[in-house]
């Protein structure tokens, strides 16, 4: 049985007590952020030519966008994972990167008989460089939410509207990524520079293979650029800590009219713990806690030997996540339907705190503030948000990484059949990244 440590978490309450108090009052709306008025050196004449230079790669990066896409990535198609990995590598390779295999796992669940889950995790990709200046490490996942048999699979383009799975979540971020750098190494600019790419297969499942390997990296590193969407031009500032849990009761079958009262149902218990688990949403503190999806009984004449169900949990502060697992379980191990029992009613669950809250720092700030003032240079409106959701950089953040995480292309509908992408970002964002990363690299 796999279970995350809250080892990280306990050491990151301490670290950003203060930091996490005034977290939880300027949470979810807008973000606040006061904005530092930073002022950005004008585009030199080498930023301006680099620029140029990659709005003339917009039908190229179409196409790579189009492929990628047309290639399906759910987390558990480990071969059309593994080839995207692999298109991606041979690019990575040919701009003189180093690269290897982390290997993925495989992780088993708990589960009734007959719908047994395991995640079976494609191996992850680094590819690094080395150089001067400070170092800067770019992350991008190459898996989608859309497996095999979703109906949702193929690219197509209506004027500056691209539809797909994963246009904008997030295989626009890694087109972003490949032409930023290569439009450093066409200037001769990428060779001096330190960088690593991380492009992990398991984000979408809460990256529970590739999480020792993205804090690995965060702690070799001084900046965090992560290429999720940018989703309506906004930067994303503070995330909401992300956790989950799969459990399972097992009860007694027995005859629903003959021997009802020699069943255990499972499904009768499971309700009782889904009350409970359901009544933990707090909003008033921003916890929130979604029983998600259940499963269980045999038949309608059959007291349930089995049920199941998958929980989400979403928290500001790191304290937070750690009490609702401790709720969970109180839940796991009480039996709340039957006021006697033979002992034939249990319980097996999985818990993971798979992702931090991503706290803004000082440092944070300034990247993000950096990041805005070069777009006003390039002509590009970006605006901060703050998410319920969360990404590898709340990974690399809570890491100590000062991390900036939306600078893939724009798009919205993730996570849908509605899911689509700006084509005209793709160019801006590649951009941005651009005098982005030759400005951090210098930085002293
Ligand atoms: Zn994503």
């Amino acid at each position: 049985m796999h279970r995350s440590t809250p080892r990280c978490l306990s050491r990151m309450t301490l670290r950003i007590f203060g930091a996490s108090l005034f977290f939880s009052h300027m949470l979810f709306a807008q973000s606040s952020v006061a904005q530092s008025a930073m002022v950005e050196s004008p585009l030199s004449n080498q930023e301006r030519e680099i620029i140029n230079w990659v709005a003339e790669q917009e039908d190229e990066m179409v196409a790579l966008l189009e492929r990628l896409t047309n290639i399906n990535t759910g987390t558990l198609n480990k071969a059309g994972v593994t080839e995207v990995i692999g298109l991606l590598n041979t690019e990575l390779l040919q701009l003189g990167f180093d690269s290897r295999s982390l290997a993925g796992d495989v992780i088993d669940m708990p589960s009734c008989p007959g719908s047994e889950y395991t995640l079976d995790v494609a191996d992850h990709l680094l590819a690094t460089k080395a150089g001067e200046g400070k170092r800067l490490l770019m992350i991008g996942h190459v898996d989608t939410v859309f497996p095999l048999d979703s109906p949702f699979q193929t690219f197509s383009r209506e004027g500056d509207i691209a539809y797909g799975p994963g246009v904008s979540d997030m295989k626009g971020g890694l087109v972003v990524m490949l032409y930023a750098l290569k439009a450093l190494n066409h200037f001769g600019e990428l060779e001096d520079k330190a960088i690593s790419i991380l492009l992990n297969s398991d984000e979408e499942v809460g990256s529970l293979s590739s999480r020792k390997y993205v804090e690995q990296q965060a702690a070799l590193h001084d900046y965090g650029l992560v290429y999720e969407s940018s989703g309506n031009n906004r930067l994303t500032r503070a995330r909401k800590g992300l956790g989950q849990a799969r459990f399972v009761v097992n009860g007694r079958a027995s005859h629903a009219g003959g021997a009802h009262q020699q069943g255990r149902s499972a499904i009768k218990e499971l309700a009782y713990k889904i009350v409970q688990i359901e009544n933990m949403t707090d909003y008033e503190s921003g916890v929130t806690v979604n029983v998600g999806v259940i499963n269980g009984g045999e038949a309608r004449n059959t007291i349930a030997p089995c049920a199941e169900a998958l929980v989400d949990l979403r928290y500001p502060e790191p304290q937070q996540g750690l009490d609702a697992v401790k709720r969970w379980e109180e839940i796991f191990s009480s039996v709340y339907s039957y006021p006697v029992d033979s002992g034939e009613l249990s319980t097996n669950s999985w818990t993971s705190l798979h992702r931090p809250p991503k706290i803004p720092t000082e440092q944070s700030d300034l990247l993000l503030n950096k990041t805005i003032a070069i777009g006003k240079l390039l002509g590009q409106e970006l605006t901060v948000t703050d998410s319920g959701g969360g990404t590898d950089g709340s990974l690399t953040q809570a890491a100590g990484l000062p991390t900036l995480d939306s600078l893939g292309s724009d798009g919205t509908g993730a996570h849908s059949k509605r899911e689509q992408g700006r084509i005209s970002s793709l160019v801006e964002r590649a951009q941005l990244s651009v005098v982005l990363i030759g400005r951090l690299a210098k930085q002293p």
